[in-house]
């Protein structure tokens, strides 16, 4: 029944039986009541006034009451599930009142594209369920309490906060991407725009926000299936990113990542004791592309596994050839990222390439951040008695940035850490960066795990860790990361000790 038949149905029912009730018995009150019979006329005469005022005020509480439901039925959309857009607006304007926020608010607007035509081959109640999808997934994502809103029929609003550290373009997309997923699971071609404002630049209320983000909702729709922000500035930002990220997937099935090895030295002995791979990435547009970017980019796009399998078989394929493996280089590490160890999939995949290639696992160390193998320590130290099975090594990167546990050692077991070069380039100023160094190095030869001091840029950094008793080095100071035909013309003259008898 509807909502609005039943209020009335309710209210038409009370006053029926308060009236059924007021005509069967209240001459029988009168009567009960009064002692002689002037009140009893009394009675008699003020017993209508008396029945209106009574049911008068019971209508006004019936009424009231119902419309307060009626008006908070009205605040939610019957579709969605979401709230209203005045409840919504609401919500914005009470949320940025104060303009001094420390948190950066971005207004979004995703509005799915030829929604009529849609409408049409979905029909009405399959489209009423797509939309309630895309609603559960909006508001899921924005993670605001009433601060997702279905402002019109295909179209959506939601208030996005992000910290300071959060990337706002990664979050944006992500949500495009995630709206798109779940647009493609009732049409195959369906797409959708979005329009960013930002609380600040753009406006600093609910109206001109979302003004400002419908202004960019018209833009990306002439487009379709696009992001645009109020600010060009940051459109074209965000334009060049994407850019990158489907360079990037080309350059990763094309194999046009190479690799280079930066030497290790054995600090005792001076010899020669590994190689760390790198992996480089040359755009013919874009140029030079530095790792920081282009790893960080994999990372975030999903494209570490591939990206990793593609830097073992090119550093195997180099190194075989090169015949180095097994006589002057006996480890090669390569870096796996934290998304990837955080991966069952891809943990899986990395398995596989070791059971097919042994011959170069027992070389091979794996170097993770320590902020990956702190993520979950006990999964973490699973997976890698998992993959030790195998014979390679574990290698814990950038050791000390990360909020170190010392009883991490206890439960991974790992070969090696790397002292992260923050360290070891403060050393020389700084005491406190000095006494973590040697304390670091310390600890680790007590428990028998090998160090390595990565960052080497001067000869006084390298006496300090040679009298601090630390066994392998890596850096600028020693060797740059270089393609194995360099490394080899180079390798005869270079060794460690000359370089601090030369300094
Ligand atoms: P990382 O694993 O800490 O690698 C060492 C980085 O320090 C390299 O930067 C290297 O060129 C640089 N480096 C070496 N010696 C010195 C020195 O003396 N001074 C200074 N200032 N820097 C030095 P690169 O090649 O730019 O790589 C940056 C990061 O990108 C790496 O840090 C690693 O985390 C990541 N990366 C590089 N290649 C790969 C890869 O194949 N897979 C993954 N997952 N990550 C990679
Ligand atoms: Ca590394
Ligand atoms: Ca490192």
């Amino acid at each position: 029944m509807k909502k609005t038949n039943y209020y009335a149905l309710k209210l038409a029912f009370t006053y029926f039986f308060f009236a059924t009730l007021w005509i069967l018995f209240s001459d029988r009150v009168v009567t009960a009541l009064a002692t002689n019979l002037e009140m009893h006329e009394l009675g008699q005469a003020f017993k209508g006034h008396f029945f209106v005022v009574v049911t008068s005020m019971m209508l006004w509480s019936l009424a009231r009451k119902n419309n307060l439901a009626l008006e908070r039925a009205s605040d939610i959309d019957s579709v969605t599930g979401l709230h209203s857009p005045s409840v919504f607006m609401r919500h914005v304007d009470t949320l940025l009142a104060p303009r001094d926020q420390q948190t950066s608010y971005v207004l979004v607007i995703i509005d799915i594209d030829g929604f009529t035509s849609l409408t049409n081959k979905l029909g009405f109640e399959r489209t009423n369920h797509l939309l309630s999808d895309m609603a559960h997934a909006i508001e899921v994502s924005t993670l605001l309490d009433k601060l997702t809103s279905r402002v019109h029929a295909d179209r959506f609003a939601c208030l996005v906060a992000l910290d300071g550290a959060s990337d706002m373009a990664l979050y944006i997309d992500r949500l495009h991407r995630e709206c798109h997923r779940h647009l493609q699971r009732y049409e195959q071609q369906a797409t959708c725009s979005i329009g960013v404002a930002l609380f600040g630049p753009d406006g600093y209320d609910a109206a001109t926000l979302m003004t400002a983000a419908t202004r960019a909702l018209n833009e990306a729709k002439k487009r379709k299936n696009t992001v645009t922000y109020h600010d060009m500035h940051l459109t074209e930002q965000a334009q060049k990113r994407r850019q990158l990220v489907s360079a990037l997937r080309v350059a990763i099935n094309n194999k046009e990542i190479e690799v280079v090895f930066q030497p290790q030295y054995r600090l005792t002995s001076g010899e020669l004791s590994g190689l760390e791979v790198l992996a480089r990435w040359t755009h013919e547009t874009y140029g030079v592309v530095p790792p920081s970017t282009f790893i960080t980019l994999a990372e975030e796009q999903g494209f570490c596994e591939d990206l990793t399998a593609l830097v073992l078989e090119k550093a195997a394929n180099q190194l075989r050839d090169s015949d180095l493996l097994g006589t002057v280089i006996q480890r090669v590490s390569v870096n796996i990222s934290a998304v990837e160890f955080n991966s069952q999939s891809a943990i899986r995949r990395i398995d596989d390439y070791l059971k097919l290639n042994p011959e170069f696992a027992r070389y091979l160390c794996l170097e993770i951040t320590e902020t990956a193998a702190l993520d979950d320590i006990l999964e973490c130290a699973r997976v890698v008695d998992i993959l030790k099975r195998h014979g390679v090594a574990f290698s814990i990167d950038d050791f000390g940035v990360g909020y170190t546990s010392l009883g991490m050692f206890n439960r991974i077991n790992v070969d090696e850490i790397k002292i992260d070069r923050s360290f070891i380039q403060s050393m020389e100023t700084d005491s406190r960066a000095k006494a973590i160094t040697a304390g670091i190095i310390d600890i680790t030869k007590r428990l028998e795990i090998n160090v390595v001091a990565e960052g080497v840029e001067t000869a006084t950094q390298l006496a300090l860790l040679k009298s601090f008793g630390c066994e392998y080095v890596q850096g600028y100071y020693l060797g740059y990361p270089s393609t194995l035909s360099e490394l080899k013309v180079a390798m005869p003259v270079r060794k460690v000790n000359a370089n601090i008898d030369n300094s």
